[in-house]
């Protein structure tokens, strides 16, 4: 894609590993609920929201006051893991909100500020606790770009940057990436009961429900609890990647909670500061605590003002099940819509709840579309292997009225990309 950055300085002084300044290039400076706008006045929809860290949109009033109330009142912004107020109302808010209406007893740990260091965390501690070193994880799986967690990640590009080896990893194919009536888990079961397979007994198997980065793909119930089963047999800990479908992306707080799932380590950050702000927890079962005191350690472990945004977010929107419903009604309407778009692009609609995708049989119009839709005044992002998705994740807090001018937004993107594929079929968008 050609660059139409008006932004020289980021040019001239970031590094070329930039992304998403490329793909939106345009200078913001506010933003409020499902809106955000650039140095020219000119206002976005945002249906990318923070790659799933706004789902309560950006600057929502109720966490905001919290936040200026705490910075007013001169709150501690860096503890390490102190003692804090913060701490202990973040840490009871989730307790009475989240576990026990739940009836879940999780354990709560602060890994670093990041969703890859909440991932490290959950790996080292599954091959701690059982003594072994394998971890399965799926294709198209997403974790995260430190080592560990860029090992249990399917993207080449991601991880041939890697620069070592990634090693203790069984790369297993997940739900309907073998087509439908392929038995991935079948496979998996055999291996592991074979003693002459070569395969390791597995420390964990990892898991997203909704593989968000990896196209929208969409793991269904009962495979769910086949790969929880599978995991108890074969004495690994079951992990749920829940960073992206989590905080209610799918409709209930869990994204495993429809599928009936008790994980034994859960992975969460994104949203879970609801501010956007840097805020990461690794949840486990008590009986797995097998930690030494500061054997995982961190500056940023817990960082006081995610901790009172998170604690408003889970006061304001999960004391009862108003957004879980709202979602659930939300993604009916998305889904409704993207169903009639889906055959004037030839794409496939994928999804649960407010994270939905059209597959294009042509992964470069679905970076065309894209791009005509910044240019409607709508940000949204590809995913999947060959950026073949166009992937929507509104604020789960967007509006009706919201969600259908987006929708408008991006019907008419699609019809632009779409005329101007047949008018001129062999120009490329892409070249990423
Ligand atoms: C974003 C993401 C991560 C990594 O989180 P970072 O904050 O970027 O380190 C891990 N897993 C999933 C599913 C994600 O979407």
């Amino acid at each position: 894609m050609a660059e139409r950055s008006p932004v020289s300085t980021i040019e001239r002084l970031e590094s070329e590993v930039r992304t998403y300044c490329r793909s939106f290039p345009a200078v913001f400076t506010r933003a409020r609920g499902a809106w955000i706008e650039d140095d020219a006045g000119r206002r976005y929809l945002d249906f990318f929201a923070g790659a799933g860290a706004l789902n309560y949109g950006h600057n929502h009033p109720a966490l905001k006051e919290a936040l200026l109330g705490y910075l007013a009142s001169d709150g501690i912004t860096h503890s390490l893991d102190l003692a804090t107020a913060a701490k202990i109302a973040f840490l009871e808010a989730l307790d009475q909100h989240l576990l026990r209406p739940r009836g879940m007893s999780y354990k709560v740990m602060f890994p670093g500020p990041t969703g890859t260091n909440a991932v490290e965390a959950a790996l080292k501690l599954a091959r701690k606790v059982t003594g072994r070193t394998q971890v399965v994880s799926f294709t198209n799986a997403f974790h995260g770009m430190t080592l560990g967690a860029l090992a249990v990640t399917g993207n080449s590009a991601k991880r041939n940057a890697a620069g070592v080896p990634l090693t203790n990893v069984v790369r297993a194919p997940f739900c309907n990436y073998l087509g439908e009536g392929g038995d991935s888990l079948g496979y998996l079961e055999t291996l592991f009961s074979d003693r002459s397979s070569g395969i390791d007994a597995p420390a964990a198997i990892l898991v997203e429900t909704v593989q968000a980065e990896g196209g929208v793909n969409v793991a269904s119930p009962a495979w769910l609890r086949a790969l929880a089963a599978l995991a108890q047999r074969s004495g690994a800990l079951l992990i749920v990647d829940d960073i992206q479908v989590g905080c209610g992306r799918t409709g209930r707080f869990f994204s495993f909670e429809d599928a009936g799932l008790q994980p034994d380590i859960v992975c969460l950050s994104k949203s879970l500061s609801g501010y956007g702000l840097p805020l990461a927890i690794t949840l486990l079962r008590p009986e797995l605590d097998a930690w030494q005191p500061g054997e995982h350690n961190g500056t940023f472990r817990g960082h006081n003002p995610a901790f009172v945004t998170a604690t408003a977010a889970l006061a304001h929107f999960w004391a009862d099940d108003q957004l879980a419903r709202a979602v659930t009604a939300k993604a009916e309407l998305v889904r409704a819509r993207l169903d009639k778009l889906a055959p004037g692009c030839d794409a496939q609609v994928r999804g649960r709840g407010l994270i939905q995708g059209l597959a294009c049989a042509d992964p470069s119009l679905a970076r065309q579309i894209c791009q005509r839709a910044f240019e409607h005044g709508l940000i949204v992002e590809t995913a999947g292997a060959d950026d073949q998705v166009v992937k929507l994740l509104p604020p789960l807090t967007a509006t009706v009225a919201e969600l259908e001018d987006g929708l408008d937004r991006l019907e008419r993107a699609i019809a632009r990309a779409v005329a101007e594929r047949a008018a001129a079929p062999r120009r490329e968008a892409v070249a990423s």
